[in-house]
């Protein structure tokens, strides 16, 4: 079933579901088993699971030399899909990227997702490579997320790359997007990245999950001024819990969102990682209820592989 049906099915109550990260190279099914099992109790309807490109590495040769290498750490996004598709029977979203692909291989990707039967997909650009320092498509790939968006919807139309198909069976991809309540870190101001998020939601994207914010005031802003701008779908909340002192600074840096700056106290006033731990479940939690009780469509968590700490959330919220 597409996302946009579950929260329509919802009649307006709060649905939860989860972001996994295929693991580690040389990690198992399991793993993501081992994580999702505890969690199934809150009945997520659909798992997304995120996709990693490349990245580059320099290993050091005897003779004292760097060779530069090539490897994707995460792979396995679509297999990890069908795979909690079987034994969950809830739907799964792979991410779909821009970057590494050029358009005739998101064709094909998304033909293979149509084939395993999963028809959600969340499609994004990705960011910069590593050693890039800033994103730059593929030949013949997309430069923005737009145009993935764009090429989805005319698969949907029954539209292929290959214009000599006969009788091409339109694909039936209900479409998400990334949304920024602090604004993407690229764009120039507010308006433009709302404007571009608008370009999504015309070009038929069928939601937005929003990146993490630790600022429910942020989120509520955001909305507003989406619908100020037309933007007229529904905008699902990203929440992650902090669990260590060290992400009040890693996080700005990786996602480009603030702390608010009560939180940032509490969490410096602690000296042990229980209790900073304890203090950014708590403020989930919070953020969570307050969320809820304003009648959100979605909570979505991002997981990072930690069951017991959104279970501990759950148990609260739910
Ligand atoms: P876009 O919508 O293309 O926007 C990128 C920037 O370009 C923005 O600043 C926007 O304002 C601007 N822009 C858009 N259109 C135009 C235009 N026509 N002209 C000029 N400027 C324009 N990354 C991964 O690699 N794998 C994942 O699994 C993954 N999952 C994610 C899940 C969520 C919920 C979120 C929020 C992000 C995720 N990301 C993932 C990160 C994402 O790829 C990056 O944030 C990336 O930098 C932007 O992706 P986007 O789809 O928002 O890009």
């Amino acid at each position: 079933m597409k996302v946009c049906d579950h929260i329509e099915n919802a009649n307006g109550s709060t649905l939860v579901s989860y972001e996994v990260l295929p693991p580690l190279k040389g990690g198992a099914m399991k793993d993501i088993f081992n994580m999702l099992d505890p969690l199934m109790e809150f009945k997520p309807p659909f798992i997304d699971v995120t996709y990693h490109r490349e990245e580059v590495v320099f290993n050091k040769k005897d003779s004292g030399y760097y060779e530069k290498v090539s490897i994707r750490k995460r792979p396995g996004t679509v297999g990890i899909c069908a795979s909690i598709m079987h034994k969950y029977k809830v739907d799964a979203v792979p991410h779909l990227i821009c970057g590494g692909f050029n358009s005739q291989e998101t064709e094909d990707a998304l033909i293979d997702l149509a084939f395993l039967g999963i028809n959600n997909v969340l499609a994004l650009r990705g960011d910069a490579r590593n050693f890039e320092d800033r994103f730059v498509p593929e030949k013949g790939g997309h430069k923005y997320a737009v145009d993935l968006v764009k090429q989805i919807s005319k698969m949907n139309d029954g539209n292929y790359l290959d214009e000599n198909l006969a009788n091409a069976q339109p694909t039936e991809f209900c479409i998400g997007v990334a949304g920024y309540p602090e604004k993407h870190f690229e764009a120039p101001n507010f308006d433009s990245d709302l404007r571009f998020l608008k370009d999504k939601v015309d070009a038929g994207a069928n939601y937005i999950v929003t990146q993490m914010f630790f600022d429910n005031q942020k989120y509520f802003e955001f909305v507003d001024k989406c619908r100020s701008f037309g933007i007229n779908v529904p905008i699902i909340p990203g929440l992650k819990p902090i669990t260590s002192k060290q992400q009040l600074n890693s996080i700005p840096r990786k996602f480009f969102t603030n702390f608010p700056e009560d939180f940032v106290k509490e969490v410096e006033s602690y000296s042990t990682s229980a209790q900073v731990k304890e203090a950014g479940i708590e403020w989930c939690i919070a953020q969570s209820k307050e969320l809820k009780s304003r009648g959100v469509p979605v909570l979505h968590y991002y997981t990072m592989g930690d069951s017991n700490t959104i279970m501990r959330i759950l148990k609260e919220v739910i």
